[in-house]
Formats: C-alpha cells, structure tokens, sequence
C-alpha cells in the first residue's frame, strides 16, 4: 500500500501540469484573447501594406505594423466554404469530404462541416474562453450547423456563403435570408460591414474582464458589389465602377476592423490579443470578378496557382511576437487552431489530430526551420491539385500534365520546369500521391456540380 502511495506521488510529481498554479480569475486573464478577421475575396494587392495605391486601408496599416506579415501565407483552398472548414478543425478539409462550398440546404445534414469534426471554438472555450462569431458562415445551412452548435457561444451575422450589404441587389434566396442572432432571425437594417463593425466591438466589450475568441468573417468584399456615398467618397478617384465599390467595400471593412481593433485598445489589451488576418482565398479576376488585382500573383479564386491560395496574412501579438516584420517561410490558415490551442493553453481532445502547427515559435525566430515541409491543395475532388514545398510548387490541372514552378525566381508562375526539373516534379509528384491516399471523396457538391475527380 506505502508502495502504491509512493508510485502515485512520484507519478504525481513528474506530471508536469502539476506543477502549474491552479487558475485563477488572475492567471486566466493573463491568456492572449483570439481575434481571427478573415475577408472574403480580396484581392492579394488590394490593401495599403500590400502595396495597394488607390484602397485607402489605414486600420488594416496600423494592424500590419504591428504584426508580423508572412509574404508565402497560404489557405487551404481556392474558395470559401473549404477554407473556413480548414480554419476551423485545423485539418486539411479534404480528410473529411468538405472540399465544395455547401448549397444552401436548411434540410440538408450532409451539405456543411461534419459533425465528426472537433472545431477550434469547442476547444479553446475548455480554457475559460468565452467564444463568439459575427459574419458569414457558410459551414452548412441545417440548423445541425449553426455556429453555437459547433462551439461558438454567441453568433451575429449570415448563415449562408454571401448576403446582401443592404435591400436589393441579389436575386438569390441565401442572399435575402434574415440576418441571424443567437439562432434567431433578425431583420437587416444596417450597411452589414458596418453592422458587423458594430456587433464585434460589442462582444469585446461585453468581456472585458476574462479571456474571448472572436472569429470575425466578413462577407466584404465578395459580391454583391454594393456601397454607400460615405465609403464610395473616399475612392472616387477609380475611374472603372466595378473596382470603385469593390474598393469602397474594402473600406467599410477597414473602418470595421478599426472600430474592433479600437475596442480591444479601449479594453486594455492590445497588448495581450493574438490577432490573425487573412482573405478565405484570392482575388476573383477577369470579367466575373468583382474588381480584385492580385499581382503579381498569377490568376485568382477557384485556382490553386498563387492568385487563388496565396492571401494577406497577418499575426499580430505584441506581447510575444515581433512588429512590423516580414517572414517568408510558407504558412497557412490551418495553423490558427494549433497557435490559439498553444496560446490559451487548452487541451487538445487525443483523438484530435491536427495538420496546422504552433506559429509562435516560428514568427518569433525562436525556431529557424520551415514550419511545414509540404503544403497541399485538393479542390472538387482532385481537379485540380497542388503541392508547395520550399522554393517549388507543382501543379496538375484538369489536363493532367503535371507543371513544375520555382516561386523564389518565379512567383508569378511563368515558367514550367516540369521537363528541365524532372526528378524534383516526381518527388513532388510523389508526396501529392501520399496526401492524397489520406483523403476521402468529397461528401457534397457544390451547386454547380464539381468535375469528376481524378487521381495525381
Ligand atoms: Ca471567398
């Protein structure tokens, strides 16, 4: 019995949580609040720090200054509903059959984020966390879905992939649905980038006193395009009327995020807030676009060259991380799950496994190496696919010809070294195959239908 007593003690003594203070209201202050801002199909150099002349963009400036801004910052996929997936389970979405954007299907239990998945906001609320949404969605329309069934304890906004910004404007019933509150339906009144510049704000004040995730999605500035004199003023200098609003939209968006960023201020935390900004994916150009410019990246939306999957990409946390500072190691938008996970110190359920990994670390050049070795991209159920490791990237569209890119001489991808290079396109080749076998076939389609998927 003195044995098993002695066991239990030295067990006890060299678990290491053990030796944490228990938490009290003190220490769990001390955790960083989360802030995640995602746009919504904006375009790579269409905001002030990326070189932007004609988007006035100053909160989103500000923020870049004190942030450390990743120039190779990636999301899972070239469009939106996937790429929330990814952010929210930290896991390549194509493991679990979300690689379309659902259809807007209140009856549908399939068409959204399965409920297999562990998400980040069920997570981090473990810690002491009060955790809340305000925005789009689009992780599935059955009430199953709903952002406070899948771990959010408060939500505003729109459920479906896009909205009206104001009455009129869009024909399409997911673009008129009544905006939603905490699972009820509420009537538009507002600009809705204003409103969510208002409703996010509000949450932050609302827990001023204990550790918050606030997951901010904008639909600004994916279409419709629609703006108001007040923010339309501001660019009238853009003589094309497409990119004029979509610009004017991104200026709502900057003043919303000030107005967000202004609260965590007016509460005492900028210091301590872990903050993440990033578009869901890449600029749509050409004539079905809304007005984006992604140089000079190459294309944009739904394709897996840099235009489609390479975003601006903050993280900003002045407490531990340095400001203002470029870092080019590839990163990605599934690492947001692991670096709050890290941050808030909660615990990972052990069945969860997670593809994203700890930023802070990198970001604050305590470790030198390359977060990930590969980066993948899976869309519609293999056409097209894509893998960036180091300096290369290959690509295989729905031709099957496999191209081969080195983005350090080549960023905008103009060169195909697929034949000169063929030894590190087989590797690469080889890796996509490995990824791929880990993946199951898509559980939904998109409204318009996805191409049958190949193989690598
Ligand atoms: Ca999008």
């Amino acid at each position: 019995m003195r044995t098993l007593a002695l066991l239990l003690a030295l067990s006890f003594a060299f678990d290491s949580t053990a030796a944490e203070p228990k938490r009290s209201g003190d220490s769990l202050r001390q955790r960083p609040n989360i802030l995640i801002i995602v746009a919504d199909d904006l375009g790579y150099a269409d905001l002030g720090f990326q070189g932007a002349k004609d988007v006035p963009t100053p909160h989103l400036d500000a923020l870049a200054a004190r942030s450390v801004r990743c120039t190779n910052g990636y999301v899972s996929h070239p469009f939106c509903s996937p790429t929330r997936a990814g952010l929210m389970t930290g896991r390549y979405q194509q493991r679990f059959g979300h690689e379309n954007n659902p259809a807007w299907l209140p009856e549908s239990t399939t068409a959204g984020l399965p409920l297999s998945q562990t998400t980040m906001p069920q997570v981090i609320a473990t810690a002491g966390y009060k955790t809340g949404a305000v925005g789009k969605w689009h992780l599935g329309a059955h009430p199953q879905f709903h952002p406070m069934k899948r771990g959010f304890g408060e939500y505003f906004g729109i459920l479906g992939g896009g909205h009206v910004y104001m009455p009129g404007g869009s024909k399409s019933a997911e673009y008129n649905i009544p905006l939603n509150r905490n699972g009820a339906d509420e009537t538009q009144t507002k600009y809705l980038t204003e409103h969510f510049g208002e409703e996010a704000p509000a949450f932050i004040a609302r827990h001023a006193k204990e550790p918050w995730l606030l997951y901010l999605a904008f639909n600004a500035p994916h279409t419709p395009l629609q703006a108001t004199a007040k923010y339309l003023d501001r660019v009238k200098t853009i003589a094309d009327e497409k990119r004029r609003t979509y610009a004017a939209m991104i200026c709502a968006m900057d003043d919303a995020i000030g107005a967000t960023l202004a609260a965590v201020k007016a509460a005492g935390a900028e210091e301590n807030t872990l903050v993440f900004f990033i578009s869901d994916n890449g600029g749509p150009v050409g004539e079905r676009g809304n007005g984006s410019t992604n140089t000079p990246l190459r294309e944009g939306k739904g394709t897996v060259f840099e235009g489609g999957i390479r975003v601006p990409f903050l993280v900003s946390w002045p407490a531990k991380l340095p400001r203002g500072k470029d870092y080019a190691q590839p990163v990605i938008q599934l690492d947001f799950f692991a670096t709050a996970l890290a941050a808030s110190g909660a615990t990972l359920p052990p069945n969860v496994k997670l593809d994203g990994v700890n930023l802070i670390p990198f970001l604050s050049g305590e470790m030198t190496s390359a977060p990930h070795e590969h980066l993948f991209w899976r869309s519609g159920g293999g056409d097209p696919m894509a893998v960036r490791a180091g300096d290369w990237k290959w690509v295989r569209l729905r031709d099957g010809k496999p191209q081969l890119y080195n983005l350090a001489r080549d960023i905008s991808e103009t060169t195909d070294l697929a034949e000169q290079e063929p030894a590190k396109a087989a590797e690469l080749q080889q890796a996509v195959r490995a990824w791929n076998a880990e993946l199951i076939a898509p559980g939904f389609e998109s409204p318009r239908p996805a191409k049958p998927a190949r193989k690598p």
